[in-house]
């Protein structure tokens, strides 16, 4: 790795611009592919793909008029498991996949009637959703508070340690062959003239790193790399997110198995349980540009209401506050796929799924990289969509 500040002139075949999963579960693909590929971020502290819940659920964040986003969201889950066991393959560590489904929870009769309008719409969409009273919820998680009003069982729906995951790809890339130079991406060159191909990007730091493809992988930085069509670059919006990471003291059993997504009186908050005893609790849903203060009023509503609907949660340890930026676009969809001059590809807007859809993006992007087509499922998801003919590919 060059030291910052030294001009580096690097050439690859395929320059990815950022490391979060995304980009990391693309370079590492890439590289199994036979592509030589460098990755560019310049610390990836800061990635929302750290932060996230981990949950991969398709079925529970399937809202009413977002049927092409189901279809993309299936595909990744179907996607995800063989993804995940090669991954531990290669590395030798457990990514904490989780299959005992999730648990969606109403606490009064007016969030029992929202999750049923939503359930019948999954329903008909043909995800599996088992309707549950407040004591067949008990029966599946015995700390709920009895209170709870009743629920419905989405067995589709997963969860992942998205840190181990995100640790696991960077290791499963470096032993690919993927190289990394720690600096920012600030425009992608083009030759110039009149087929303006890709020639590189240009880093913060002053150096340049040639090569023919480059893909835009920078979650909700995405818009700031030069180079990427405008009307693009005015898509993607950082949509912040608080989160809690709590712990078991030494000793207390596990409090949970499924994943709870509850509403209380209108308010959404899930409870993500993993293996190692850390119970994720999120998470809020702000458009505050690229703050990622935590804030006590989220802290508090977070925890006053995972209490309400499991209240053993105030025995827990609070051992981390965290804040992250969804990469969010005006339909919730990602934006895939070939934009601008020849060679440029850009992989963002996973919004709330990034998590979920790295695997399947790192498939549909190496297959454009190769000369091949992504799955059907993602040709809504093209740039072309937000650019109107000009530029898309
Ligand atoms: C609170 C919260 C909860 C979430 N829960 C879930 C969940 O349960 N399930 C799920 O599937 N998704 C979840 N998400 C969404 C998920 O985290 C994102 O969709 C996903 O992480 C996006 O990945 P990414 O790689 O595109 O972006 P990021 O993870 O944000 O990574 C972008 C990377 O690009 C780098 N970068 C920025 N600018 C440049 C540049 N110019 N050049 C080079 N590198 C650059 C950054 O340093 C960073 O490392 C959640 C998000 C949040 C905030």
């Amino acid at each position: 790795m060059p030291a910052k500040g030294v001009l580096v002139a690097v050439t690859a075949d395929v320059v990815i611009a950022g490391g979060g999963v995304i980009g990391t579960a693309i370079a590492w693909r890439a590289a199994m592919a036979g592509l030589d590929v460098v990755l560019a971020d310049p610390a990836q502290g800061d990635a929302a793909s750290l932060v996230a819940a981990g949950m991969l659920a398709p079925v529970s964040e399937a809202l009413f008029g977002e049927g092409a986003l189901l279809r993309v969201n299936l595909l990744a889950l179907a996607r995800f498991p063989s993804f995940a066991a090669e991954l531990e393959q290669v590395t030798g560590h457990r990514v904490g996949l989780r299959r005992e489904g999730t648990l969606a929870v109403a606490y009064d009769a007016g969030d029992y009637a929202a999750l049923m309008r939503l359930t019948a719409f999954r329903r008909s969409a043909g995800l599996e959703a088992e309707e549950l009273d407040s004591r067949a919820c008990r029966k599946l998680e015995s700390f709920l508070s009895p209170d709870v009003y009743g629920g419905v069982l989405f067995p589709g729906d997963w969860s992942v340690d998205n840190r181990r995951y995100a640790a696991a790809l960077r290791q499963a890339a470096a032993a690919a062959g993927v190289r990394v130079v720690r600096d920012r991406v600030t425009a992608v060159l083009t030759a110039g003239g009149a087929d303006g191909r890709v020639r590189g990007v240009a880093l913060a730091e002053g150096g340049e790193i040639g090569a023919a493809r480059v893909v835009v992988a920078a979650g909700s930085w995405s818009g700031a790399v030069d180079g990427v069509p405008a009307a693009l670059r005015s898509v993607v919006r950082p949509v912040k997110g608080q989160l809690l990471r709590l712990r078991h003291p030494d000793g207390m059993p596990p409090v949970l198995t499924h994943t709870i997504r509850a509403t209380v009186r209108g308010a959404d908050v899930y409870l993500v349980p993993r293996a190692d005893g850390e119970v994720i609790v999120g998470a809020t849903q702000e458009e505050r540009g690229q703050d990622l203060t935590v804030t006590a009023g989220a802290v508090h509503d977070l925890l006053h209401d995972a209490m309400s609907v499991l209240p053993v949660t105030s025995e827990l340890i609070l051992a981390e506050t965290c804040a992250g930026l969804r990469p969010g676009t005006p339909d919730n969809g990602p934006v895939v796929g070939g934009a601008g001059p020849v060679g440029l590809w850009v992989a963002t807007g996973h919004y709330r799924n990034g998590i979920l859809m790295s695997a399947a993006t790192a498939d549909a992007v190496v297959a454009c990289l190769t000369g091949r087509a992504p799955a059907a499922e993602w040709e809504p998801f093209g740039p072309g969509r937000f650019l109107a003919g000009k530029g898309a590919r």
